[in-house]
């Protein structure tokens, strides 16, 4: 995906954006390649919106540079910019038609009304809306609704698409479908795809890489696996996902060693206590007592409190049961390497 000395669709240096006091952007240098499906993920605040609104010309960066296909825009108006933003709230117009919206940005660019028509149609059939072309906004649902942004978006080819939580106003079920259709929206377009959102399982199941971001900066890059299965520090192993973390002295106490340390739940496995005591070769193990076990339907969470005095949540495949409750005595044992070295 980079480093191969193809032009970016994206070169952001130095980039900075402060709001008085306050950093929103504090410092990002990031590339990205045509035809990506690039996440920026992280907590409300952390800047997300801002290098969006920076890359679509909307503000004005305080420092560094924004280049588009190897151009520098940074001192450019949105206009001029070939970037298309989905936002949210998908900004709709009420009074005009479905096909209208549609058209609506090939209107401006004084399209021809024939031509219009057909692309506005065109891009409708890719989000699979083309009979509900002569509705209004509405007289649609969410879903449809989002679906019509979609397409608003795409009609007019831009080389990149700018989406700004597209998906947070829809309920769990359509969201799931939602990212579906996203993915493979992405792929049959070839569109560059700069998708920001706080959900880290979006980011994790949509993307090529993943941003990490907090304060303002990226503090991990990397594709979903990198990031989901080596995590940099404690921020990013507790934001993505759940993990176990042992800090110096939980890291000495349990483990026997020196450092910080993440442990995904899904890498402990429980036995009950007097089974075997030898977890096998290149694996540790501590004894401890199960505090807690929470039905998930897909397994079970377990919490386990240590001898040592730490806690351990333990996620079980329903495939994988240990046949321990709460109350017994059990052996949490893992692989060593499946221990995380944070910084
Ligand atoms: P995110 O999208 O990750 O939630 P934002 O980029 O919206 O984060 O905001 C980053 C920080 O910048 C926040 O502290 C926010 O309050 C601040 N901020 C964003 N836009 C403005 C603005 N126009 N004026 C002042 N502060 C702003
Ligand atoms: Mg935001």
């Amino acid at each position: 995906m980079t480093g191969t000395g193809a032009t970016p669709a994206i070169r952001l240096s130095g980039l900075q954006k402060h709001f008085g006091e306050v950093r929103a952007v504090d410092g990002v240098d990031l590339e990205i390649a045509d035809g990506e499906f690039f996440s920026m993920l992280g907590p409300s605040g952390s800047g997300k919106t801002t290098v969006l609104r920076l890359v679509a010309g909307f503000e004005q960066p305080t420092a560094g540079s924004i280049e588009l296909g190897g151009r520098d825009v940074t001192g450019s108006a949105p206009f001029e910019r070939d970037v298309n933003t989905v936002f949210q709230d998908y900004a709709l117009f009420p009074h005009m038609s479905v096909l209208e919206n549609v058209a609506y940005g090939l209107r401006v660019r004084g399209v021809d009304r024939r031509e219009r028509q057909a692309r506005a149609l065109e891009a409708l059939e890719t989000v699979r809306l083309q009979h509900v072309a002569d509705r209004r906004p509405t007289q649609l649902s969410g879903g449809q609704r989002q679906r019509v942004a979609l397409a608003r978006a795409v009609v007019v080819r831009p080389k990149v698409l700018l989406l700004d939580e597209p998906l947070g106003a829809l309920d769990l079920k359509l969201r799931e479908q939602m990212q579906v259709e996203l993915k493979q929206l992405q792929r049959e377009l070839g569109i560059t795809f700069v998708f920001v959102t706080h959900d880290q399982e979006e980011a994790l199941t949509l993307s090529d890489r993943v941003a990490v971001f907090n304060e303002g900066r990226i503090v991990q890059l990397g594709s979903p696996r990198d990031v989901y299965e080596t995590p940099v520090d404690e921020y990013v192993a507790s934001f993505v996902g759940t993990s176990n973390l042992f800090d110096p002295d939980a890291s000495r106490t349990v483990l026997g060693r020196e450092g910080r340390y993440a442990l995904r739940p899904e890498k402990i496995q429980l036995a009950a206590s007097g089974t075997s005591s030898d977890p096998g070769d290149g694996r540790d193990s501590v004894r401890g007592v199960v505090a807690e076990t929470i039905y998930l339907g897909i397994g079970r969470r377990v919490v386990v409190d240590t001898e040592q005095g730490a806690r351990l949540v333990v996620l079980e495949p329903s495939t994988a049961l240990a046949a321990v409750e709460r109350g017994d005595a059990v052996v949490a044992s893992w692989r060593r390497d499946d221990l995380v070295t944070l910084t």
